[in-house]
């Protein structure tokens, strides 16, 4: 589970990472938000960063560049949230949710662990 550039300050990171750990999952960055010291650069993922193929990954505010499509392109199926329904992650994701990551993924959070 992602955070991209589009969540916008390194608090709001919180959010996405407490959807990764409702999910059973890991925190993963793009590199944007890595350079920005909101995540350590062992989480980056993309041709600079690691490279993943899980089950589910879920882009949260993250455009689709090349460089990040390379480290994640192999899951098997991704979720991706972001404001602008033609950003290029659309190219590969499975289901686009076109919504503020701000207000969706705490939402899917707190959905997933009052279950
Ligand atoms: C040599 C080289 C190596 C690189 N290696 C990597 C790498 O390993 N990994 C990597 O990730 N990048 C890498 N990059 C950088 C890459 O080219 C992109 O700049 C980067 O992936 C963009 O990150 P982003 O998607 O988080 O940010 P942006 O491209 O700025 O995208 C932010 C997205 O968030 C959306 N958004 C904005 N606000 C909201 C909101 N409130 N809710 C929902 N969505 C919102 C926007 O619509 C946009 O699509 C590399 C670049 C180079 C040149």
């Amino acid at each position: 589970v992602s955070a991209g550039r589009g969540v916008g300050k390194k608090e709001n990171v919180e959010n996405v990472r407490k959807l990764a750990e409702a999910l059973g999952g890991e925190l993963g960055a793009s590199r944007p938000v890595v350079d920005s010291e909101w995540v350590e650069h062992s989480h980056q993922v993309g041709t600079t960063g690691q490279t993943v193929a899980p089950k589910l990954y879920v882009a949260c505010g993250i455009s689709g560049a090349i460089q990040h499509l390379a480290g994640m392109k192999k899951s098997d199926f991704i979720l991706a949230v972001n404001t602008d329904k033609d950003a290029p992650i659309a190219e590969v994701a499975d289901v686009l949710v076109v919504a503020d990551v701000n207000q969706f993924v705490p939402a899917l959070a707190e959905k997933i662990s009052s279950k």
